[in-house]
């Protein structure tokens, strides 16, 4: 798929900006700190419905109207592929004086929908320079990462992520109750089955994704390495000590393996008014060359592994969507060398469109021969 038009209204340090896109290579030039990051956000938002880095709305609101009557942020965007058109508009409300309800709230071709309705309708990827936490970082960065991929192809994953924080929370102000005697140990048996059930469908969606991107991970690896290590990408679901299901799976089985682990570990859950195991305490070990990537990968063996991971991704929702995701790339190609930057923009022509931020000049005579349409932005404006 492709996105043919955009407009971003008083989004971050955009008042109000419209561009016309096209299939192909676009690069988005300009100096630091003018917007680039923010139009690739702009983009990633309205295919995810989340920012890529922004912890409240309002810091999506412009600053200037924060404070004002009606602080929204309003995004649009038409989009062609092989569903047929799509128009996605996104507004979202900041907190500041307004009488307005913070949030988000969307329209698809017009018509107003739930945002977990809207999410994956336009599909995208963003590569950016963090990627590498992917492998370096804490295993929340992993767990967003799946969650990120599954729930653009899958509507019932991200149903069961939503209900899944909700059943958690319930159930550890459950055990603090029951921890100090105001509650019954018995009550714990409704949540501990919702608990597994949704958790079981989150399991096998996650064990099921990473065996999906292996193989295609190792094959970018090979293709963008000098030296090739092999790169193994394993699923460790918190499942406390019990083994973990082999072969093919279903999301009962999951359920059931979390009840029995609960069990195990009751004691240590009243005590410690926490839900010690299911899949918000997952992670995935990635390796390379056998070794566990973030405690020993050099820096470039660490980026390599990261745009690996990126474009599996992009194959990912390709094989799983049946079109291909728009391709946002936000800076990355300035920390590789030559060969290997001409070697990912070979296999981002595989997609119908790439967008792409740079601020290096040096660089950017090469990408040019590749761009067929290149923007500037300048202070919150594009030209
Ligand atoms: P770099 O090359 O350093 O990555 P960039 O062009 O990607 O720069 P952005 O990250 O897009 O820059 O940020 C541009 C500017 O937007 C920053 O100076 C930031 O302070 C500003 N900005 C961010 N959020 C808001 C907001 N809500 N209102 C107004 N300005 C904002
Ligand atoms: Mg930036």
């Amino acid at each position: 798929m492709h996105i043919t038009s955009l407009t971003l209204a008083n989004f971050r340090n955009y008042k109000n900006a419209s561009i016309e896109l096209e299939q192909g290579l676009t690069l988005v030039v300009g100096k630091n700190a003018q917007g680039k990051s923010n139009l690739l956000e702009g983009i990633y938002m309205l295919s995810t419905m989340r920012s890529s880095r922004a912890s409240s709305d309002a810091d999506l609101v412009n600053h200037a109207i924060l404070e004002s009557d009606t602080p929204v942020a309003r995004l649009a965007g038409t989009v062609e592929r092989s569903a047929g058109h799509l128009l996605v508009e996104l507004a979202i409300v900041g907190q500041g004086k307004g009488k307005q309800r913070s949030g988000k709230r969307v329209r698809i071709n017009g018509l107003e929908k739930r945002v977990s309705d809207a999410v994956g309708q336009l599909s995208s990827v963003l590569f950016t320079t963090l990627d590498i936490d992917i492998l370096a970082g804490p295993p929340i960065i992993r767990r967003r990462y799946l969650d990120m991929m599954i729930s653009q192809v899958d509507r019932g994953y991200l149903r069961a992520m939503q209900r899944y924080q909700m059943v958690l929370q319930r159930r550890n102000r459950l055990l603090k109750q029951v921890q100090i005697g105001k509650s019954d140990i018995s009550e714990l048996g409704f949540w501990d089955h919702e608990l597994a059930h949704v958790g079981g469908i989150l399991f096998d969606a996650r064990k099921n994704a990473l065996i999906g991107i292996q193989a295609s991970v190792n094959e970018y690896m090979r293709q963008l390495s000098d030296q090739y290590e092999e790169v193994s990408v394993k699923y460790r679901p918190a499942i406390g000590t019990m083994p973990i299901p082999k072969g093919t799976t279903d999301p009962d089985q999951w359920a059931n393996c979390l009840l029995e682990a609960k069990e195990r570990l009751q004691k240590k859950e009243i005590e410690t008014g926490t839900t010690q195991v299911g899949p918000h305490r997952d992670d995935v070990e990635i390796r390379i060359g056998n070794l566990p990537a973030g405690a020993f990968a050099s820096r470039a063996q660490l980026r390599t592994a990261a745009l690996s991971l990126r474009l599996a991704e992009s194959n990912y929702l390709r094989q799983n969507t049946g079109d291909e995701p728009v391709i946002l790339l936000d800076d990355v190609l300035s920390e590789l060398d030559a060969q290997r930057r001409e070697s990912v923009i070979e296999h981002l022509k595989n997609f119908p469109q790439t967008i792409i931020t740079t601020t290096n000049e040096e660089h950017l005579q090469t990408l040019r021969t590749f761009a067929n349409k290149e923007f500037k932005v300048s202070k919150g404006k594009i030209s």
